[in-house]
């Protein structure tokens, strides 16, 4: 039994923020990454950043998440466990988890839960086939594997995500026949847009996929155009020569270890799904078990890592380390989220915040 006194699920940058945040303030600290390096959606970024100096803007994804793992190399505190997958956390307070095929025990003080979030699925004929990829495969398959994924795309879904993954696929020499959106409006930023759109793409809102279609893997798509009620205009098809899908149609919480802890989770739309509930600190109903980043509610990176930050100021604090700054730093940690969650995107996740807290204010 490895005995710890912070366990940290995750090596994304909500998990590496808070390992180097709870490690400074002299707690121990354990993380476990399932895969093979830490740093978790940020290994595949190659683009550059928006937001605040703070939070890294200009850089790009990657090169923040090697910051982020040089930190927490150099503190003598943190161990990273790579290649190890939490199984549970039972009721006793012991963690489980798998690591080069052998199951370990782990019976830390404090959990933070950073799991991050999956992709979402939608349902339409053959959405099985070969070639039907989700926008966070393709991008990992790019760019950390350097494979392009096919020829000719339909991206499905104009948030920054398919916007993003559009404009990488072609940098990379790949044709996008189109991008289709069932709300009337591109929900990405506009500059991304713009950019794709100036190079010949068409970006067609209100509409969605009919069907996949192929032998043995996608060849083509049908796609068609949506009324005001969401319904399929009929006489509106188009066939479009395709043979990869992406879907780029949201994330949900990676939830699945809260929900097996015992904590008391909450149905939010705003925050993309189940979310734990937890206070302002981000404990969670189960006591000593924290949350951050996508796990709590799907956001960005920038507030991923300072959501980790404040999970492992707090689990820190609460094991008696940081007596003189630690209130300070949390203070700190929730005014910066306060100013990142001001903008038109994060008045939905405050929002669903208020929701989860049953509060009339929100508590970022
Ligand atoms: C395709 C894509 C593009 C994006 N582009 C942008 C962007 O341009 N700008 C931006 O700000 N945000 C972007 N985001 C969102 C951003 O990447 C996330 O908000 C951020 O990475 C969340 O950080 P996290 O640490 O919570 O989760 P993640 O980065 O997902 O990290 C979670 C980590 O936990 C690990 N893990 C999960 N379960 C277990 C387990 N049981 N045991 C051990 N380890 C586990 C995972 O392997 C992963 O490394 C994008 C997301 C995607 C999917």
């Amino acid at each position: 039994m490895k005995e710890i006194e912070i366990l940290i699920i995750g090596g994304g940058p909500a998990g590496l923020c808070a390992a180097s945040a709870a490690a400074n303030l002299g707690a121990t600290v354990l993380v476990l990454e399932r895969d093979g390096e830490p740093g978790g959606q940020l290994v595949k970024q190659t683009h550059k950043f928006f937001g605040s100096k703070k939070q890294y803007a200009g850089d790009r994804g990657y090169q923040i998440g090697n910051l982020l793992i040089e930190e927490c190399k150099k503190n003598p505190n943190i161990e990273v466990w790579t290649d190890t997958t939490a199984l549970g956390v039972y009721e006793d307070g012991v963690v489980t988890a798998e690591r080069q095929g052998k199951h370990l025990k782990i019976e830390p003080k404090k959990i933070i839960v950073a799991t991050g979030a999956s992709e979402k699925m939608i349902a339409f004929p053959n959405n099985d086939l070969p070639g039907i990829y989700g926008a966070g495969a393709v991008q990992t398959l790019m760019n950390v594997h350097g494979i392009v994924p096919g020829q000719r795309v339909l991206m499905i879904g104009a948030g920054n995500i398919g916007l993003i993954v559009s404009y990488q696929l072609m940098q990379a020499g790949v044709e996008i026949a189109a991008i289709i959106e069932a709300s009337p409006t591109i929900g990405g930023y506009l500059v991304h847009a713009s950019k794709i759109r100036r190079a010949g793409v068409p970006i067609l809102t209100s509409h969605t996929i009919v069907e996949a279609y192929g032998q043995e893997s996608v060849e083509g798509a049908i796609i068609c155009r949506l009324d005001e009620n969401w319904q399929q205009i009929p006489g509106t098809e188009q066939d479009l020569n395709v043979d990869v899908i992406c879907l780029a149609v949201g994330l949900s919480p990676l939830t699945e270890l809260c929900f097996q802890a015992d904590c008391q989770l909450k149905y939010i739309a705003e925050l993309s799904g189940h979310v734990p509930i937890r206070n302002e600190y981000l404990e969670t109903t189960r006591t000593d078990l924290y949350v951050a980043g996508d796990v709590s509610g799907v956001e960005e990176a920038s507030s991923a890592m300072v959501e980790g930050r404040l999970a492992g100021i707090s689990a820190a604090y609460s094991l008696g380390y940081g007596a003189g700054v630690a209130p300070q730093l949390q203070a700190e940690a929730l005014a910066e989220l306060s100013e990142l969650r001001s903008g038109p995107a994060g008045q939905k996740t405050v929002k669903g915040i208020m929701k989860l807290m049953d509060k009339g204010e929100a508590v970022c």
